[in-house]
């Protein structure tokens, strides 16, 4: 007879036919999380006895190599992405607090995410992504006062003197708008914490079942971050060293938590009568951690390939995530951990206090187009720290409006194609971006392709369209004239005339006096074309 599954194959999935006791069979699908439990798709955790098994296996799963690399936080080293159940690519990214309109530096750790999907779906594969909305249980980290910490929505909603859930809706909805603007494409689904309260209550009861979290003293249900011995992998921090005190969640009081680094999943209500739910340890609300847990694990089927967040969240937010989900699950539930880097603005930290916070809308009303930003980003590897000024943004928005006139002129050329030639440096802009997505390098290919006067414009023309579907800087968009005094016009017609009448001196002189108007003539094979000088 078979062997009854074992703990080798936690973490795997399994299909199981049961023996009714009441006659026929049952069957089971899904994770086994130990060795008489199956976690199912719809995150239940069934428990069987093994001594019923009529026949069981483990399904196998044929891993699909992306060839694409990225740096994996866990291990310290590039990785190859790889969608470990042969379907799509399951990817997690961490999504805003919706309290306040996410600056350019949270927009940048999303345009990670995108460029990685981008990448992946080129390569012929599939995606599934989940992105999270915090509108409830992400506390204020600011500590001012010995006063409870605020709900960082709650204290906006006091703010603006609107209701909370007003408060959230109106500012996801701007997320959504910027990541439009920005080319950023959507994730699968954007589930928001306040409507996953019932998979978080599922998730935490699972982990009081297991010795992993236990009500403190004050009735809040906590983590006992020393249950899972491999806590601080992650983010290299030994329990030991994290001293009593430095997370914001630690409260005074030895009846609260057993010990320092544990944090809150569930919190008791007390004073507070908003955002607040039943639960089975009383009315409370759910602190941040336990949400990207239950989240991934429901709509991911219990594992993650890729899991993406900016590098402030490696850690408690991602350390504190990966001890939930694996002491639930009894597996290494994320396969790559993947971070942006920090934005610094005019050389600071983009801070409310600090003065220096830009959104894309400061952007936008500097008459730059919002796509100026992305090429800005693109021009810095994801994994470096960068400086972003205005001058870098102008800078970008000249080269957007120049490539897209170019890409005009391009395309209109007559075509003298070497397509094994195109494909060819094509290719040698993707294998960048394969390769622990090199942004800039694939651009400085790219400017070196626009100056190369050994390649015909149509080739360049097709290897811009080609490679702006990672960029994503709507190179191919035609120009849209903008309004020309009727002056401008003339001189234009006038200098279409001269050039047409081979009457070079003039049209040279008119040349030069749209020049001081701030429009650029050039001169192609199908006749005069201009630009507006930025
Ligand atoms: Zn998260």
């Amino acid at each position: 007879m078979k062997p009854l599954p074992n703990r080798a194959q936690i973490g795997q999935r399994v299909s199981l036919r049961l023996q009714d006791p009441e006659g026929g069979f049952r069957d089971l699908l899904g994770h086994l999380v130990a060795v008489n439990q199956v976690r199912k798709k719809d995150g239940q955790v069934v428990t069987f006895d093994p001594h019923l098994i009529a026949i069981w296996k483990v399904i196998p799963s044929n891993p699909i190599s992306t060839g694409i690399f990225l740096y994996d936080t866990m291990s310290r080293a590039q990785r190859e992405v790889s969608i470990s159940d042969g379907k799509a690519l399951r990817m997690y990214c961490c999504g805003p607090t919706v309290y306040r309109d996410a600056h350019v530096g949270n927009l940048r750790t999303f345009l990670l995410g995108d460029l990685i999907m981008r990448l992946v779906r080129l390569g012929g594969h599939h995606v599934r992504s989940v992105q999270n909305i915090t509108d409830v249980g992400h506390m204020s980290e600011d500590i001012n006062s010995a006063e409870e910490l605020e709900d960082k929505i709650l204290s906006q909603a006091k703010a603006e003197q609107r209701d909370p859930f007003v408060v959230a809706r109106a500012y996801e909805a701007g997320f959504h708008h910027d990541i439009a603007r920005l080319g950023i494409s959507t994730s699968d689904i954007y589930p928001r914490a306040s409507e996953s309260i019932e998979l978080m209550h599922r998730l935490i009861a699972e982990l009081i079942d297991s010795d992993h979290a236990y009500i403190g003293g004050d009735g809040t249900v906590y983590f006992s971050a020393s249950s899972y011995e491999s806590y601080g992998a992650l983010s290299g921090n030994k329990l030991a060293e994290l001293l009593p005190g430095h997370r914001y969640e630690y409260e005074e009081g030895a009846d609260s938590k057993r010990f320092h680094a544990d944090w809150a999943l569930w919190k008791v209500a007390g004073n507070r009568s908003e955002m607040v739910w039943d639960s089975p340890w009383g009315r409370g609300f759910p602190g941040w951690h336990i949400e990207c847990s239950a989240m991934s694990l429901h709509y991911l089927d219990n594992h993650v390939d890729l899991h993406l967040g900016g590098i402030d969240l490696r850690f408690p937010h991602h350390e504190n995530e990966r001890a939930q989900s694996n002491c639930a699950s009894l597996s290494e539930v994320t396969d790559q951990w993947v971070h942006g880097e920090h934005l610094l603005f005019e050389g600071r930290k983009m801070s409310k206090s600090s003065g220096n916070v830009v959104l894309l809308d400061d952007v936008i009303a500097r008459g730059f187009d919002p796509l100026a930003l992305r090429l800005v980003f693109l021009e810095n590897k994801y994994r470096s720290q960068m400086d972003l000024t205005w001058d870098q943004i102008g800078a970008a928005d000249s080269t957007i409006a120049r490539w897209r006139n170019k890409y005009q002129e391009w395309s209109q050329a007559e075509s003298h194609n070497d397509p094994e030639a195109v494909a060819a440096i094509i290719e040698s802009i993707y294998a960048l971006l394969r390769a622990d997505l090199d942004t800039p390098r694939a651009l400085v290919k790219l400017r070196a392709l626009e100056r190369d006067s050994s390649i015909s414009d149509s080739s360049k023309a097709q290897v811009f369209a080609a490679v702006d579907n990672i960029f994503a800087l709507d190179l191919t968009r035609a120009f849209t004239a903008p309004e020309l005094s009727p002056d401008v016009q003339e001189l234009i017609a006038l200098r279409a005339q001269a050039r047409e009448a081979k009457d070079f001196a003039r049209s040279d002189e008119l040349r030069d006096e749209l020049a001081t108007k701030k429009i650029k003539v050039n001169d192609g094979p199908n006749g005069q074309s201009w630009e507006v000088i930025p």
